[in-house]
């Protein structure tokens, strides 16, 4: 049905990969494109000998994200029918730029964020929606698990449960265990940036914020029990309490274990999550001597860490991501409560990544899917959930994510 390309060559842009591969009757013609070529390539081999395409029919490409000129090039070659954005949050806006001089349509898995700062809002990427719909080109935001399928389970609790939601409460739980030390599941940069951050939650129409990781309790997962849950800001709350303006509060919980918080106050108390840069000094690479370098602390301890994608091999147990919805149907208050476990093991199993990539990659899949398909295609700048959430979670079950729903049930929140 028509071209792919994707950008990024990490965890989730694998998964991502595999999952094109297997919708071949939809991506006809796939192009994975990053920083450094020979990860594309490595990439494009492992899906072609797993024999989902036949070999050397995915094209690789080396392009700098960064670089409107580089991308503009690249898409103009290539003519994709959809970019999926799968490198890093700062490269938004420049392939949302490259797009629109290409006429190429766009999807991304996490909202835009400056290098320099950590700062997370849409407004950046909802002021190109003028220009994305008068190019008659279709650009769909935030469409990962967190952002994109609980937001997608919020849509479809409203649609089919609700006259109206007052209470949203996003929970993601990660009971797996990796056996390392300290590692985070996807980019520790972008990672550790989000959970430092102070939090924030939507409360009777104005934004509450606390100190980082201040609000915390127990809640109990499916097949998991209880895990201390710390209540964070993450960026879906700024569409869903815009989109559904009945919601009177809307919050988002994340699991953390002991070890990974004693970690963490390491890591800040000695300075290594600045996104600053510092000054350092180095040994010049001819072995002329010492030179004085510009590092981010952040950035230097991301290339010590574990990588992410190196994780799948002994990671075991399960991740369980939902919504737990509270709300009026017919005048009387119901409760909803949606949710996916996905295990470790079987994603590495399928894809050779970890769950949390896995529950990244597939519905960037499907929503690309929803655009090849023409069921998510109207030009203009959209969150996931402004979209009929139906036949994306039709798809959620048919590609590796199945959802399992309790109604009336005690949401502890
Ligand atoms: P990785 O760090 O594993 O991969 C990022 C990829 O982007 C790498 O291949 C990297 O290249 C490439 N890249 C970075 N900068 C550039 C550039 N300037 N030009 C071209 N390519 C570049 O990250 P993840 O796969 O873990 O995460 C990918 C995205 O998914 C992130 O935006 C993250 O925030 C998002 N995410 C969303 C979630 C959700 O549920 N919505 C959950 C988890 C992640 P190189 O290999 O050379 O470094």
């Amino acid at each position: 049905m028509g071209k792919v390309i994707i950008i990024g060559a990490g965890g989730v842009a694998s998964v991502a990969a595999h999952k094109v591969a297997q919708n071949s009757d939809v991506f006809t013609e796939i192009m994975i494109a990053s920083r450094t070529e020979s990860k594309c390539r490595t990439l494009a081999d492992a899906i072609e000998s797993k024999g989902l395409v036949p070999k050397g029919s995915i094209r690789t490409a080396r392009v700098d994200a960064d670089n409107v000129e580089e991308l503009v090039a690249l898409f103009n070659s290539f003519r994709p029918d959809i970019c999926m954005n799968l490198a890093l949050p700062y490269q938004d806006l420049t392939i949302m730029e490259a797009c629109l001089q290409a006429g190429v349509n766009y999807l991304d898995t996490a909202n835009y964020e400056p290098k320099d700062e950590a700062h997370f809002e849409y407004s950046w990427q909802w002021a190109f929606k003028d220009r994305f719909e008068k190019a008659g080109l279709c650009a769909i935001l935030g469409c990962g698990f967190d952002p994109g399928v609980t937001s997608i389970y919020t849509a479809y609790a409203a649609k089919h449960h609700f006259d109206e939601i007052q209470y949203l409460d996003i929970v993601d739980c990660n009971a797996g265990d990796h056996h390392k030390a300290f590692a985070t599941n996807f980019n520790p940069e972008i990672n550790i940036r989000e959970i430092t951050q102070k939090g924030l939650y939507w409360q009777d129409g104005k934004w509450v914020e606390t100190e980082p990781l201040e609000i915390h309790q127990p809640l109990n997962y499916p097949e998991i029990g209880p895990k201390e849950s710390y209540l964070l800001h993450h960026e879906e709350i700024e569409s869903l309490v815009k989109n559904y303006p009945t919601i009177k509060r809307a919050r988002f919980w994340m699991t953390f274990g002991e070890q990974y918080l004693k970690h963490l106050e390491v890591i800040q108390n000695i300075g290594m999550s600045r996104i600053d840069e510092i000054e350092y000094q180095a040994e010049a690479a001819d072995g002329s001597g010492p030179v004085k370098v510009k590092i981010v602390p952040l950035q230097f301890l991301k290339a010590v860490l574990p990588n992410p994608q190196e994780l799948g091999e002994n990671y075991e147990g399960q991740t369980s991501i939902g919504c737990r919805i509270r709300g009026l149907r017919d005048g009387k208050e119901h409760t909803y409560y949606v949710y996916n476990n996905c295990s470790h093991r079987a994603a590495y199993e399928e894809t050779g990544m970890q769950g949390v990539s896995y529950t990244t990659g597939v519905p960037a899949m499907i929503g690309a899917l929803m655009f090849m398909k023409g069921l998510w295609k109207q030009p203009g700048v959209w969150n996931v959930e402004e979209f009929d959430p139906d036949p994306f979670m039709d798809e959620l079950n048919k590609q590796g994510l199945p959802w399992h729903e309790i109604h009336d049930g005690d949401l502890e929140l």
